[in-house]
Parts: structure tokens; sequence; C-alpha cells
């Protein structure tokens, strides 16, 4: 039997660390302000930003909502951010994606200023990430790295394997478990021999986004397993990108979904927040 990594409790606890620096920095007088931008009515966006201001709610930080109709132009939109740039009272700017059609993604998340990119995809951040400077971390991988320390999963010298190269998820994962000394190999669509590498692994990293995707035949006795992935089944109940009933058994330790990384992307939104203001306070 696998231990489960219980990212419900270990999130909790990250928020409820978080709270208390919130709590003394405000009796230092200074308050933490997150500005969530959202534009359109993509439903899962709507909970997702929900989901942030309640979190922010909890441990005390403001956070300001942007509800932009669908129709908001490229232009207004480099507005709105740039106005919030330049706003002393905003430590941490998040665009919700994903942003309608016609409007670039990426010239947006490069108009955030790399002092207030908690979601840390920024070029300047990620491109900190790569070369071990101090910059914001993508908060899933962030939420993964965290997971696996709290549970005491020792990265250093073991074979990470990472399944999917996005540049939210794969591509920093792999960056963090390289950063901790691992011995990182990434996958994606085109790799050959998926099982087999897979196999390799002592700690293995999966962000593929299909669900039930990784069996045990993708799993060494023993190994850690991260599920990333989240999906709805036909019966509408969360899955993740792996087999968890089979895979739970060859395990050594395994994340379930719901409840494993999930809770974790908040938690460490909250947690850059207020790295940024702890940041801009030095
Ligand atoms: P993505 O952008 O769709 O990337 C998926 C990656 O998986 C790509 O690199 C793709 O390879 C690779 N891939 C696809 N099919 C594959 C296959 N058959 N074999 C090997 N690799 C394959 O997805 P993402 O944004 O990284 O998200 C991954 C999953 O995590 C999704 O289920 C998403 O919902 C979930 N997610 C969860 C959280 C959370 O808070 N828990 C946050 C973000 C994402 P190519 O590059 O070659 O196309």
């Amino acid at each position: 039997m696998a231990y489960i990594i219980d990212g419900k409790r270990i999130s909790g606890e990250i928020k409820d660390e978080v709270r208390e620096q919130v709590e003394a920095l405000k009796k230092q007088g200074r308050e933490i302000t997150l500005a969530v931008i959202q534009v359109g009515k993509d439903p899962a966006s709507t909970v997702y930003v929900g989901n942030k201001k309640k979190a922010c709610e909890y441990v005390g930080i403001r956070s300001l909502a942007y509800e932009l109709p669908e129709e908001t132009t490229e232009k207004e939109l480099l507005e709105k951010v740039k106005e919030l740039n330049q706003d002393g009272q905003v430590d941490g700017i998040l665009v919700q994606l994903p942003l309608p059609a016609h409007i670039c993604e990426n010239r947006i998340i490069e108009a955030i200023s790399p002092k207030k990119d908690v979601d840390g995809f920024h070029p300047q951040s990620v491109g900190a990430l790569s070369i071990g400077k101090e910059g914001f971390v993508s908060c899933t991988p962030a939420g993964v790295l965290m997971l696996l320390k709290r549970s005491g999963i020792e990265i250093e010298g073991k074979e990470c394997v990472v399944m999917g190269r996005s540049n939210i998820v794969g591509k920093p994962m792999a960056m963090l478990l390289l950063r901790e000394n691992g011995t990182v190999t990434v996958c994606h669509s085109r790799t050959q021999n998926l099982k087999e590498i897979a196999k390799r692994a002592d700690i293995l990293v999966v962000a593929v986004g299909k669900p039930k995707f990784v069996t045990e035949e993708y799993v060494k006795p023993g190994a850690c397993v991260i599920d990333v992935g989240i999906h709805r089944n036909e019966n509408n109940k969360l899955c993740g990108d792996v087999d968890f009933e089979r895979v739970e058994p060859v395990a050594g330790a395994i994340t379930p979904v719901p409840g494993g990384v999930g809770p974790m992307t908040i938690a460490m939104l909250m947690y850059n927040c207020l790295w940024a203001a702890k940041r801009e306070n030095e």
C-alpha cells in the first residue's frame, strides 16, 4: 500500500503559515494586495478566480477583482496591467488564463512587472529559475516540490521523470527537480519508449492532460507518483492523469485526485503574494 501524500493537509499548513506572516506584516502597517483580472466568463476560470479570492480572505490578503467583458481589447487589457504595475498598493498581479482568442497571452504575461508576477509565468521569472536565481516560481510545480519536501521524499541523486513539457507545469517542474539535485528526464508526446523511461523513475511527475493515462505499467515498484492532472470523468467525478486504483498498489507514495496537487496551487499563490510583499519591503 502506498503512502498517500495529503495535499489538503499540507496546503492547509502552508496557508496557516502565510496567514501568520500576513498578520505580522499587518501589525507593522503593511497590507498585502493581489489584483486578479478575468476577461470573459469562462465557467472554469470563474471557479478558479473564486477559489483564489476565498484563499486570500483566509490568509488575510486583500484581493481586487477586475472582471472585464469578453470584448475587452488587448490594448485595454495592457493598459489595465500597466496601471496595476504602477499602483504602489498592489503587490501581485494575476491574469486568469486562458484569455479570449483575440488577445495574445504572451504579450499580456510579458507586460506584468516581474516584481508582481505571482504566477511566475513572466520570461524573467522563468529565466531566473533556469539559471538558479531567486524569482517567482509557477505555483503548481512549486506546490509539487513543497509536497515532496514536506512528505520527506528525498530528491537529491534520484531519477526524476517529468511527463509533460508545458511552460506552466512540465518545464518549471523539471528545473525545480534539477535545482534539488535530482537526475531529470522530461518526456512529451514524441518520446519513444515512454513506459520504459517512466519505469526508471524514483519520482514520477505526471502532467500530460490525459485522464488515467499512467497505469502500473509505467511505475517502478516503490516509486513516488505525483499526479498533476485534473479531469472530470463520465460520472462528473474528479480524476487525474494517473489511474490511481491501478498505480497505488505498486507505488511507494502517491498523490490522490482530488486532495493532492490541486490544493497546493492556490496555497503557493498565497505564498508567492507574501513573498512579493516581503521582497518589496527589503
Ligand atoms: P498541456 O499544456 O496540455 O501539456 C501537456 C503535456 O503533456 C505536453 O507537453 C504534451 O507533449 C504531453 N503529452 C501529451 N500527450 C502525451 C503522451 N501521450 N505521452 C507523453 N506526453 C504527452 O497541459 P498542462 O497545462 O501542463 O497540464 C497538464 C495537466 O495538469 C492537465 O490535466 C491540467 O488540467 C492539469 N493542471 C493542474 C493544475 C493544478 O492546479 N493541479 C495546474 C495546471 C494544470 P507535447 O509538448 O509534445 O505536446
